[in-house]
C-alpha cells in the first residue's frame, strides 16, 4: 500500500468512527505523524492532499520542514524542553505537549504572534511519563491565560499502550471529563482534545477527539 492508499484507508476509518459516534467528520482533524520518516514521505502525503503533520523532535523537524512544501502546517506532539522553546515557537503552529509553567513562560517570551497550545495530561498516572498530573492542569490553564501570546485551546494525552484498543477508552473519557470540569472551573473554552494514535484513534473519536495523531498507519512501521 502506498502512503496515498494508507491515507485513504485512515480517512475511511475516521469517517466511520464519526458516523458511529454521531459526530460530523469536520470535527476531527488528522495529524499525519511523520517522525523518523524522511521528507520524501511527507511530500508523498502532501501530494495526496494532507496538509497537517506532526513531529516529536525539534532537530529532526527543523531539518525536515526545510525540505518540505511551504503550505504544510506542523504541530509539535513530543516533549519540549524550555531551552528549545524559541526554535519550537518559530517552527510549529501548535504545541500539543505543554506540561509546565516554565515551558509556558519560555514559549510566551519568544513568540510575537498568538501561539495555540494544548496542555498534556497524564490521565492514567502510568505509561508515558510526560504530561502534568490531572490536579495540576487548572494551574497551567490559569498560567496560560496570564500569557500575552500563548493561548490554551485544550488538552492532549497519550494513554498507556494496551494490546486491546478498547482498554484505552477509559483514558480518553477521563481526558474529556477533565476538560469539561476545567472549562467550568476556569471559564476557559477548551474545544480541542488531542488523543488517539494508529492503534486506537477510532475509540478516541468516539470519546470526543478533535485531533487524532496517526503515524504508522499512514507511513508504515518505524
Ligand atoms: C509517534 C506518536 C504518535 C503516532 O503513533 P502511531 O502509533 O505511529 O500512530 C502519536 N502521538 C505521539 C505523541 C507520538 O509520539
Amino acid at each position: 500500500m502506498s502512503i496515498s492508499d494508507n491515507l485513504e484507508a485512515v480517512e475511511v476509518r475516521i469517517a466511520e468512527a464519526c458516523r458511529k459516534a454521531g459526530r460530523s467528520r469536520d470535527e476531527v482533524k488528522l495529524i499525519a505523524v511523520s517522525k523518523k520518516k524522511p521528507a520524501e514521505a511527507v511530500c508523498e502525503a502532501a501530494a495526496a492532499g494532507q496538509i497537517l503533520f506532526g513531529e516529536n523532535r525539534i532537530q529532526e523537524a527543523q531539518a525536515k520542514i526545510s525540505l518540505c512544501p511551504n503550505h504544510l502546517h506542523w504541530h509539535l506532539i513530543g516533549h519540549l524542553q524550555s531551552n528549545k522553546a524559541k526554535i519550537a515557537a518559530n517552527l510549529f503552529r501548535m504545541i500539543h505537549s505543554v506540561d509546565s509553567e516554565k515551558l509556558l513562560r519560555a514559549l510566551d517570551e519568544y513568540v510575537a504572534t498568538p501561539l495555540p497550545v494544548l496542555v498534556q495530561v497524564n490521565v492514567s498516572g502510568e505509561g508515558s511519563k510526560s504530561g502534568c498530573a490531572p490536579e495540576e492542569a487548572a494551574a497551567l490553564i490559569e498560567a496560560a491565560n496570564a500569557c500575552s501570546q500563548v493561548e490554551v485551546h485544550g488538552l492532549m494525552t497519550i494513554p498507556p499502550f494496551t494490546p486491546d484498543p478498547e482498554k484505552a477508552r477509559v483514558h480518553f473519557a477521563a481526558l474529556r471529563e477533565l476538560r469539561d470540569r476545567l472549562q467550568d472551573e476556569t471559564g476557559t473554552p477548551l474545544p480541542e482534545l488531542s488523543m488517539g494514535m494508529s492503534h486506537e484513534f477510532a475509540i478516541a473519536i468516539e470519546e470526543g477527539a478533535t485531533f487524532v495523531r496517526v503515524g504508522s498507519d499512514i507511513f508504515g512501521m518505524r
